[in-house]
């Protein structure tokens, strides 16, 4: 009877309370925990700025996630957040671009021109003693001149990068195409991605659900930190009676107060109490206002009857094909949110023109910009005839 009770406190203790026994191998120690190793890797690889490793997130991320966050996509991450301070040269002597290979990569993301790493590289081959060290050297140089086209020239945020993808993990859940991706597939799409606003609340939730996840596994931030921080952004916002578009559009501010911020002091631990708070919330509300915006297809009521009356245009089984209607005189309030078009004709086509509905003052009543662009993605107009309402 002692003996059983004795081995049971013994399996009891042996499991791994980090993972509780659900990863292998079996029977590891807690501090040989892949979950912890993983964690405490990817947080020093941020804290040390070690531009030519790349964070792994085998065990700390869902499938659906894991499937945005790829191998490419975790490297442009780090090459984001290690950016030096905007206009200033990097030092190139410093532990960080010791690896020929963080060389490469300093150029791709952008933190020095190709001219100047490839010189660098030049200079590290001299300096070479063994054979070894020369092929190393010699392949980077290789990679260099061949990653000329995939380099990223202006970058946004790490944090608003992040945001953008979690946002496509939920907007592609409708989208039934699985693809295998080619080898070749340039870096350059890897790296686009557009930011898709969530259409329900319940969805605002889920995304920073799964920001939070991704900032953990990556590394970016520690759990206390991140999540204080949407505490305080989004919870402390719906907190005070403003809408979920409200809270959505302040935590963008955020993040570009943080991505922007040109002496990279201010983190998620310090940036809410900061002040300021007043000014970024007025902008959250303009910003919704203007993204989530009523006729757009989202915050619409339906009215008890709607469905009985047919009132609800819903075309189900449908979905957008890509094309779009050039001869409509509406540009399309999809297009222009960064959302799936969702006025659509029987074959997929959006029944509005993809052109940016941005208000302007000089062309006619209620005039739209209608340049080849959405206004999403910035709208080029001159901006002294820029209109936040139509014109009369
Ligand atoms: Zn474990
Ligand atoms: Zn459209
Ligand atoms: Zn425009």
């Amino acid at each position: 009877m002692l003996a059983i009770v004795g081995s049971n406190l013994y399996t009891v203790s042996a499991v791994c309370p980090h993972c509780k026994d659900t990863i292998l191998p079996a029977g590891h120690l807690a501090a040989a925990c892949p979950l912890i190793v993983e964690l405490t890797k990817n947080a020093d690889i941020f804290a040390t700025k070690k531009l030519g490793s790349s964070p792994t997130v085998a065990h700390s991320m869902t499938h659906e996630l894991a499937m945005q966050f790829t191998r490419p996509v975790v490297d442009a991450i780090v090459g984001l957040a290690c950016a030096p301070v905007q206009g200033v040269q990097i030092d190139f002597t410093d532990a960080t671009y010791n690896q020929a290979s963080a060389v490469v990569k300093a150029a791709v993301y952008g933190h020095c021109s190709f001219a100047e790493a490839s010189a660098v590289l030049a200079e590290k081959l001299d300096a070479a003693t063994s054979i070894e060290a020369i092929e190393k050297i010699r392949g980077a140089m290789d990679s260099l001149k061949s990653a000329g086209e995939t380099a990223v020239h202006s970058a946004t945020g790490t944090f608003l990068f992040v945001w953008a993808k979690v946002s496509n993990v939920i907007s592609k859940r409708s989208e039934f195409s699985y693809k295998l991706e080619a080898v070749a597939k340039s870096k350059s799409a890897v790296h686009a991605v557009t930011l898709v606003r969530p259409e329900k609340e319940s969805e605002f939730y889920e995304m920073t659900h799964l920001f939070i996840m991704t900032v953990i596994a990556l590394g970016l931030a520690s759990a206390t930190i991140v999540i204080k921080f949407i505490d305080d952004t989004v919870f402390g916002t719906i907190r005070m009676g403003e809408p979920f578009t409200v809270a959505h559009e302040l935590v963008l501010c955020y993040f570009r107060e943080m991505d922007f911020d040109p002496a990279r002091l201010l983190h998620m631990g310090n940036v809410f109490r900061r002040g300021g708070q007043d000014t970024l919330l007025s902008e959250a509300r303009r910003n919704a206002a203007a993204f989530f915006r009523a006729g757009g297809g989202i915050l619409q009521p339906k009215g008890n009857n709607d469905d009985k009356l047919g009132n609800v245009k819903t075309i189900k089984n449908t979905k957008p094909n890509g094309k779009s209607d050039e001869s409509s005189k509406k540009p399309c309030p999809d297009f222009n949110g960064g959302r799936p078009c969702k006025n659509l004709k029987p074959d997929g086509t959006c029944t509005f023109s993809h052109k940016c509905n941005q208000f302007v003052s000089d062309k006619g009543p209620g005039g739209y910009c209608m340049g080849p662009h959405a206004r999403c993605t910035g709208c080029d107009y001159d901006a002294g005839k820029k209109l936040r309402a139509p014109a009369a």
